[in-house]
């Protein structure tokens, strides 16, 4: 029986997606060839890398100036490859720290140069986005994290500053329109609004590369992947075959503004019920509630044990809130139809 997953990465994919990759796995286009065993400097392969770009920038609206790039490594590893590639050890990058991955995010980019935190939520255990703050004279870069996928809040207002923004947006990609021009880079892990984990897209801007001083390791110099459209090296092959049936299956799906629209519809539907119901109470600030993972704790011991005893009960998966935050985490990404939305409200209404 086919469980509502509510899982916060890896993730819910479309239903579809898992259909055609699966049938990829055994026979990839027909060739006779499964996907997992053809050359990825074959023509076919190649195609998908390409159509995968392609659609990446279609539905983002990237111009030229970007590059889209799918690496390896996970999105832990861009908290350190972007300030190896983007700031050199005289100089300061601003970063507003609004949960755990900012705290990584700070660790690593001060291996490579200056750092000043401009706003912390820290204090308020990262229940709020901080919307105050002064950037440093010559700050090369702000990095934010648009989406906070263990505190379940995110940046509904992107800042704007008159310096590049460099983005983790591991969890939020794809779900809501974004001002491409605010940005230098974007990252993202695959494996919550994309594809299966194993691929982290990096979308740059090309005139953020190359004013270096350091000398770059290649396989982590953002210029390699560029120049060799991430084919530089043996890519993840089926990560990236799968993010690309995914693109395809948004963009069938009206692309990010209808996709948008129902993100909306279903993180108000059920915000509501947390609301409404005197079983259960919202964990952050109402005004940077997450639209993709939704934290909310049960008002009593037992209110909570009974709904994790229902969840089981009626199929409902995923749903457990970070292990240092407890509670409950609802996961809606992308592929999360409005259906389970109103399965896990029907749930709640039990408890
Ligand atoms: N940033 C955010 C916002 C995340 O949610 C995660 C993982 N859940 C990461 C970074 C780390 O990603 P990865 O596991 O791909 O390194």
């Amino acid at each position: 029986m086919k469980k509502h997953n509510f899982s916060s990465g890896p993730a819910i994919l479309p239903q579809s997606v898992m259909q055609e990759a699966a049938e990829a796995v055994i026979d990839f286009n027909g060739m006779g060839l499964s996907i997992l065993e053809i050359s990825h400097r074959s023509k076919e392969f190649v195609a998908v890398m390409d159509e995968a770009q392609a659609l990446t920038k279609e539905l983002l609206g990237l111009s030229e100036d970007y590059s889209v790039l799918f690496l390896t490594g996970g999105a832990s590893s861009q908290f350190y490859m972007t300030a190896m590639n983007l700031l050199d050890s005289t100089e300061t990058a601003a970063i507003i720290d609004t949960g755990n991955w900012s705290a990584k995010t700070i660790k690593e980019n001060r291996l490579f140069g200056h750092i000043t935190v401009v706003a912390s939520s820290k204090a308020d255990d990262y229940k709020h986005i901080p919307k105050t703050f002064e950037l440093p004279d010559n700050a090369k870069y702000l990095h934010i994290t648009t989406n906070n996928t263990v505190m379940g809040t995110q940046f509904q207002e992107i800042p704007t500053v008159d310096i590049p923004l460099v983005a983790d947006m591991s969890s939020d990609i794809f779900s809501r329109k974004i001002e491409v021009e605010k940005y230098g880079l974007i990252y993202a892990g695959a494996q919550k609004n994309m594809g299966p984990a194993g691929t982290t897209m990096v979308i740059v801007r090309k005139d953020m590369l190359g004013t270096m001083e350091r000398q770059i390791p290649t396989m982590l110099d953002y210029r390699t992947h560029v120049n060799k459209g991430s084919m530089f090296n043996t890519p993840p092959v089926f990560p990236v075959y799968v993010s690309m049936l995914t693109l395809r299956w948004l963009k069938a799906n009206g692309g990010i503004e209808a996709m948008e629209k129902i993100n909306i519809a279903k993180a108000e539907l059920l915000y509501n019920e947390i609301d409404n119901n005197p079983n259960f109470e919202g964990r952050v600030a109402k005004a940077d509630r997450s639209l993709m993972n939704v934290t909310f704790m049960a008002t009593t011991p037992e209110a909570e044990a009974k709904f994790f005893k229902l969840c089981e009960e009626h199929l409902i998966s995923g749903i457990k809130g970070y292990r240092t935050i407890g509670g409950f985490r609802a996961s809606i990404y992308n592929a999360m139809p409005m259906s389970s939305v109103e399965h896990l409200v029907s749930v709640m209404k039990m408890v």
